[in-house]
């Protein structure tokens, strides 16, 4: 077992002894003790309790230092971003949030990045050798490999876009990018569901898409379009088109400007779906029931996903889920009418707990989960054994 998965059994939060490390990992004390000394050395692992034991004797606990580093995760949304400094624990030191539109183009949005994560850091007094990573979310596809975002329909000038380059020029640390509904279920669960390995969080606001964890694991499929969901077709739409150029698609029925568009043609005034939910909180009967019928159709697509992938939670988030109970309750209906019983016996339907901070925190545990990878503290650890190395050979030079 290498120095980066023995720091994976660290990574829980708790303390440990030696003797612990020793028996759940197999390795000889003698190498617990290098190892541990190494990530010690790495500021990734530090005595518990911060305190050394008395009478020169070495320290007895060992846990996750979680100020060791910090990272910046990034929501760019259509009209709005925010930017948020957290430590390795994801715990908010610093955010803050700009009016900017991602239609103005990558340079624009992404030099107010580069001016945000310099304040954070000012704010926080951390120098910037500190910063570990960036995590960022794009409303759009991205193909997370490269960090590039594919044919965003809403986002002008930023189709390839290398965006981990234009911030590496200014931060050299690994850039993460993925699009803002995968960050927000990793917020959600990072947040509030820290213990459930399958969850699907869906986002319905002015689009409609799902992000999928299975198994603990964010799931993006082959080329990172997993859980896009608004082009499914519902029964009954067949005659509604919708902006992709098919025809009965859930977001053409169900996204924040169809919800609009019905409260509109019953004589009610609305704009968009953040106007809908206002009605519906002022008690309008015409918008509750536009959103229980919304809820419905989501449903019929989301009983679907239950079926083929049985999550434990289904979390709705974005704009449209603050109309809490008159959406919950038609997706309740159509999921449990249509997905098998055995799939529904505990599944849990429930609107997004973290609400606003969920992409923010999503986008900062993306960065972390990449920081403090097997792999990478595997490559850290491997590099200060070899300038160690280098030292020895240079003394034994000079000798
Ligand atoms: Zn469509």
């Amino acid at each position: 077992m290498r120095t980066g998965e023995l720091f994976d059994l660290l990574r829980d939060g708790r303390p440990w002894t030696r003797a612990q490390l020793a028996e759940a990992t197999g390795l000889a004390r003698s190498t617990i003790t290098a190892r541990i000394d190494t990530l010690m050395r790495l500021g990734l692992v530090a005595p518990f309790g911060g305190a050394r034991s008395t009478g020169g004797r070495p320290p007895a606990l060992f846990a996750l230092n979680p100020t060791a580093k910090l990272v910046v995760g990034v929501d760019i949304g259509a009209t709005h971003a925010s930017a948020a400094l957290t430590d390795l624990n994801g715990s908010i030191l610093g955010e803050v949030d700009a009016q900017i539109a991602v239609a103005d183009g990558p340079e624009a949005v992404l030099s107010w990045v580069v001016e945000s994560v310099r304040d954070l850091l000012e704010a926080s007094e951390r120098p910037v050798e500190d910063l570990a990573a960036i995590g960022i979310g794009l409303p759009g596809p991205v193909e997370h490999s490269t960090g590039r975002p594919i044919n965003p329909p809403i986002m002008p000038g930023w189709d390839r876009f290398d965006v981990p380059a234009y911030l590496q020029e200014k931060y050299p640390v690994p850039v993460l990018v993925d699009n803002d509904v995968n960050i927000m279920a990793l917020g959600e669960r990072r947040r509030h569901l820290r213990d459930v390995d399958d969850l699907v969080l869906i986002k319905v606001a002015t689009g409609i898409g799902a992000g999928i964890v299975s198994g603990g694991v964010l799931q993006r499929g082959a080329q990172g379009t997993a859980g896009d969901l608004g082009h499914v077709r519902v029964p009954g739409a067949d005659d509604v088109p919708c902006r992709c150029g098919n025809s009965g698609c859930l977001e053409a029925v169900a996204a924040g400007p169809a919800l609009a568009a019905a409260v509109r043609a019953q004589g009610e005034q609305a704009e968009n779906g953040g106007d809908v939910v206002e009605l519906v909180r002022s008690g309008s009967r015409v918008a509750m029931g536009v959103v229980r019928q919304a809820g419905r159709d989501i449903g019929e697509v989301v009983a679907t996903m239950v079926n083929l992938i049985n999550p434990s939670v289904v979390v709705i988030g974005g704009q449209v889920a603050g109309a809490g109970e008159h959406l919950l309750a038609g997706i309740r209906e159509s999921v449990y009418h249509r997905s098998l019983p055995l799939a529904t016996e505990h599944l849990r339907i429930v609107t997004s707990r973290a609400g606003g901070e969920a992409a923010v925190l999503g986008a900062s545990a993306l960065a972390i989960e990449h920081v403090l990878s097997p792999d990478v503290v595997e490559a850290a650890s491997e590099a200060l054994a070899a300038a160690d190395a280098a030292a020895e050979a240079e003394a034994a030079r000079r000798r």
